[in-house]
């Protein structure tokens, strides 16, 4: 998905609306295809006294698993795209600007690269997720597994010289 933006740079328009939804289906996370729903873009290109911006967010879901506890997990995200777009660099490369060459922009690229610079190195079902028991495999966000709890053997030691 190319936007042309020579209108933009050359020839005096101030703004392009982006109102796109695209299909991510195919991306795969972690061994799973997540995006099972379209990711939304809304925003727009601007020119402000020759400074042309991109300002957008990208709003999406995640159906994945919690890497703790391994349980289906639905993640909602809305994600800021902020890049100023230039037609030539001066100075040598830079990550600060995106350089539009040959006035085409791909949209659906650079929402895909700002989306996994955004994702957390983690997907929790929530923030506090207490994962699974290390000896039963048990969830243990459904209570207690009743295993028996290991002492740390430096805490058991703690505690003898406090009964002493
Ligand atoms: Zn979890
Ligand atoms: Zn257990």
């Amino acid at each position: 998905m190319f936007i042309e933006l020579d209108s933009l740079f050359n020839q005096g328009i101030n703004s392009i609306k982006l109102n796109y939804k695209f299909d991510f289906s195919d991306e795969e996370i972690n061994g799973v295809f997540p995006f099972t729903t379209p990711v939304e873009l809304k925003g727009e290109i601007k020119n402000t006294s020759g400074i042309v911006t991109v300002s957008a967010d990208i709003t999406f879901s995640l159906e994945t698993v919690c890497d703790r506890c391994a349980e289906d997990t639905k993640l909602d995200f809305v994600i800021p795209m902020e890049h100023e777009l230039v037609s030539s660099l001066n100075n040598e490369e830079t990550d600060e600007y995106i350089l539009v060459e040959d006035m085409k922009l791909d949209i659906e690229q650079l929402t895909l690269e700002d989306i996994f610079l955004a994702l957390p190195v983690r997907f929790l079902c929530k923030e506090d997720c207490k994962g699974v028991c290390f000896r039963c495999g048990a969830n243990l966000n459904e209570g207690p597994c009743g295993c028996k709890k290991e002492i740390d053997p430096r805490l058991e030691a703690l505690l003898g010289l406090l009964d002493e």
